[in-house]
């Protein structure tokens, strides 16, 4: 027999989301996206340079309010990078959150260094400054300007926030923390585009941020990323490490160091530009699609939608549904019960020190993420679900 909250969920769910099959996200192509394309066919520039690269860079940077945006291949490499660029070195440790997607710790390890694993936040998803200020009162050092994991005796360089499912992380705690243990802030905004925190985009805190524009982001370029930086010096080696270091010459084929191909293609810019275009448009959508599901949830007993944190605008990426802990049980009769009737939902991710690559790197206790872990569901998310027109 099915518990009546899951068929409560089930229906809420239908309410808000229409007949099946119900996708979790999928991308909407409605504007100048063809023209765009077209204009890159018609010239020949679909490859790494062309006018839609420098056009997308710019308007990123206008519509983040960071004075630069570099566009790469995809979010990774944007984080790669900007790790790289604010200084992490082989050898040195790196917080980032147990509960994100595997890009963030990946990343880390790319560049040799190792993920430390911190906690999250009930409300916000995010990291917790306030756990992690104590555990590193009692687990770290400040010498020689340098945080010092006392444990493993290496250094913690910087500290990687990430805005989950568009939630904006608690910026001003996690920046506190950052100054009085020396970390450098390099911002995961790979799914907060369109989301501020106290009237500033997310992803222009830290000395770096990164976005992603995948398939299932609020806007996409096919694959793509891009890394914001309010740092000119920083903006430049950025680029200049993703165009595999060549000096600028009018023939000459010149690289002064070890560097990446991690150029955004002219095609994908096109399709960021037109993307772009529409992003007040799917954000307006995304908003109206939350207040839906509040609605439509509203009776329910057990589960929580999760809501714009105070100060914060959320772009509602992913719409995420919290259930109570006494309830927690039927996580996975939710998942099958809504899938097996065609309505996408899914879980978080697995948690990153159970992952095999991860497992035993240096944490924290990560109570309040695991339990997060088998709590949260993410429900169809689309833009259109939202639009005027939707039921
Ligand atoms: C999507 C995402 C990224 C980057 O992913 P790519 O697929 O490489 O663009 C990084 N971090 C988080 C949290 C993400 O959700």
């Amino acid at each position: 027999m099915t518990h009546p909250l899951v068929e409560q969920i089930v229906a809420a769910i239908s309410r808000v989301a229409g007949s099946p099959p119900v996708p979790l996200h999928a991308p909407r192509f409605g504007g100048n996206e063809l023209a765009y394309l077209k204009e890159c066919l018609d010239t020949t520039f679909v490859s790494s340079v062309g006018p839609f690269v420098d056009r997308f860079e710019r308007e990123l940077a206008a519509y983040t309010g960071a004075k630069h945006a570099v566009v790469v291949v995809n979010g990774t490499a944007a984080l790669h990078i900007g790790l790289l660029v604010s200084g992490v070195l082989p050898g040195d440790e790196v917080l980032v959150p147990a509960l994100t997607f595997v890009a963030t710790a990946n990343a880390v390890a790319h560049c040799n260094a190792t993920p430390h694993f911190v906690d999250s936040c009930e409300k916000t998803l995010g990291i917790d400054p306030q756990a992690l200020r104590t555990y590193l009162e009692r687990n770290a050092e400040v010498r020689n300007g340098c945080c010092l994991n006392r444990n493993t005796g290496r250094v913690i360089r910087a500290i990687v926030p990430m805005h989950t499912f568009g939630h904006p992380a608690d910026m001003q705690g996690i920046l506190d923390v950052a100054a009085d243990f020396n970390l450098t802030v390099v911002e995961d905004a790979a799914e907060s585009l369109g989301s501020t925190y106290h009237g500033r985009h997310t992803g222009i805190f830290g000395r770096v941020g990164t976005l992603s524009f995948n398939g299932n982001k609020i806007i996409t370029t096919g694959g793509g990323g891009a890394l914001l930086t309010n740092d000119v010096a920083l903006a430049r080696s950025a680029k200049h490490l993703t165009t595999t270091a060549k000096l600028p010459h009018r023939w000459e084929y010149r690289h002064d160091e070890v560097a990446y191909n991690y150029r955004l293609p002219n095609l994908n810019a096109a399709l960021g530009c037109a993307q772009l275009e529409q992003l007040p448009v799917f954000l307006a959508e995304k908003r109206r699609l939350y207040k839906k599901y509040r609605e439509a949830l509203s009776g329910v007993v057990g589960v929580r939608l999760l809501g714009e944190p105070e100060g914060c605008v959320c772009n509602f990426w992913l719409q995420t549904l919290i259930l109570d802990d006494d309830v927690a049980v039927l996580h996975d009769s939710i998942l099958a019960a809504t899938n097996d009737v065609g309505l996408m939902t899914r879980p978080a991710w697995v948690t990153m020190h159970r992952l095999p690559p991860y497992r035993d790197c240096p944490r924290m206790t990560l109570r309040v993420a695991e339990s997060l872990e088998r709590r949260i569901i993410n429900l169809p998310s689309s833009a259109i679900l939202g639009s005027e027109g939707a039921l």
